[in-house]
């Protein structure tokens, strides 16, 4: 029988609106048997994520400011999806004692995990289905790391014993039994464990959007959908920013062989994006195109640099001592350029350049600072000829450019490096090539 591990969203459960369209999803399809919910997050643009108001409620309560009315806000939009659902849960007796222990200093990650521990009540109360709280079964080492062996025989254990159930994302607990959250964005992850626990057949992580799209569409007018993907390209485009997913949340489901499906709940006909780890090859050249800003090329040059023991490693060492790490390192016989983003190199140009002069003798050295990158990705383009002449004609029909050309040795990534100027118009001249 097939399981489903069904996570949702801050927005999917910001109010009762949404938690009915929640109970309509999970009845759908009865294989949705382990539901991970996130705290309730914005109703609108300029509304606040309950999880915020929380980190919020400890920092008041570390410089001494009572916390009375930001907690007012967070107990009024639990008891507004409550009463509007009208639900048995006794409230204000868990919101007593959550206020009363983060006055009297429980620590941050357990201010925090508590809107995702009241949304799981909540949602179990709503669904009336057994509630598991995280920190029985998500368990983290003395120093804040993940105990992954102890958290899939746990979550085995106690899940083989209920049909269905509600586990609270974003949190567990340490040796100590104290609370210990995942960085931001972390119920993503809950659900995976949850997911690859029980090696189930597949995991969906339900937000506010279809799932990915081909390219921004803050910079590409109405960009096609991605239907599927596999785990290697969306790791590619993640990197160049465009995110949907936490990033711990990939590694656990995608061992496992599990597909993810991205569905939105606010239009849960639209199948959504599928991640899997594999796809068929031949029937999509292109994936999705993304990219990002203000990056530094540095561009060494030395005769018989190929021959020279050591080289790449000395210019590495400067960057090392000078903390700053870098994206990309092309190379060719007698050149090679290292891509640095600006935040990462801290306005330190000058200096970095000077140490390479000294300590490499380069016969030249040029620096090509306000730098974008553009990185076109799918996995069929090892197999299907003409996808890099595509995209270089495209640029340069549209009058741009190209300062770096990268495609990395998975074959499934052509990066280029043109001027920051170029970015959008650059984005939007791949996009229309492979979308005509
Ligand atoms: N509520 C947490 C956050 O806002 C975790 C999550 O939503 O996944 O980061």
């Amino acid at each position: 029988m097939n399981i489903i591990v069904t996570k949702f969203g801050g927005s999917s459960l910001a109010d009762a609106t949404q938690f009915k369209k929640v109970k309509n999803i999970l009845e759908e399809n009865h294989n949705r048997k382990y539901i991970i919910p996130s705290a309730p997050g914005k109703r609108f643009s300029k509304d606040f994520k309950i999880t915020d108001l929380l980190y919020l409620c400890h920092a008041h309560v570390k410089s001494s400011i009572p916390l009375d009315d930001v907690f007012k806000l967070i107990a009024e939009r639990y008891k507004g999806i409550a009463d509007e659902l009208n639900l048995s849960i006794d409230l204000e007796y868990h919101l007593n004692i959550i206020k009363e222990n983060i006055e009297n200093g429980a620590s941050m990650d357990y201010a925090a995990s508590r809107g995702e521990y009241l949304n799981g009540l909540i949602l179990a109360n709503y669904l009336n289905i057994d509630f598991i709280d995280a920190k029985d079964v998500i368990k983290f080492d003395n120093h804040g790391s993940l105990n992954s062996e102890k958290t899939y025989s746990l979550l085995k254990d106690k899940l083989s014993t209920c049909k269905r159930a509600v586990i609270p994302g974003f949190y567990g607990s340490n040796e100590n039994g104290d609370i210990v959250t995942f960085s931001r964005g972390g119920s993503d992850v809950t659900g995976a464990l949850v997911a690859a626990s029980l090696n189930v057949d597949l995991y969906e992580n339900w937000t506010d959007v279809s799932g990915f799209l081909m390219a921004d569409p803050r910079i590409v007018e109405s960009p096609k959908k991605i239907k599927t993907i596999t785990y290697g390209e969306l790791r590619e485009l993640s990197y160049m920013g465009a995110s949907v997913l936490h990033e711990d949340a990939v590694f656990p489901v995608r061992n496992a062989g599990i597909p993810i499906n991205i569905r939105n709940t606010n239009n849960p006909e639209d199948e959504g994006t599928l991640i899997v780890n594999k796809k068929d090859i031949h029937t999509n050249t292109i994936t999705g195109i993304a990219g990002k800003q203000n990056f530094t090329v540095i561009s060494i040059e030395k005769a018989m640099m190929n021959s020279e023991l050591g080289f790449c490693r000395k210019v590495l060492t400067i960057l090392e001592q000078h903390g700053i790490s870098f994206e990309n390192m092309p190379s060719g016989i007698d050149t090679v350029c290292v891509v640095i983003s600006d935040a990462n190199l801290k306005n330190k140009t000058n200096i970095v350049v000077d140490e390479i002069k000294r300590s490499c003798n380069p016969d030249s050295i040029v620096v090509y600072p306000n730098m974008a990158l553009i990185a076109t990705v799918g996995s069929g383009m090892a197999y299907t000829k003409g996808v890099a002449s595509k995209i270089f004609t495209a640029l340069s029909d549209a009058d741009i450019n190209i300062r770096m050309i990268d495609q990395g040795s998975s074959e499934i990534n052509i990066l280029v490096g043109i001027e920051n100027e170029d970015f959008e118009k650059g984005i939007n001249a791949i996009y229309k090539a492979f979308n005509n």
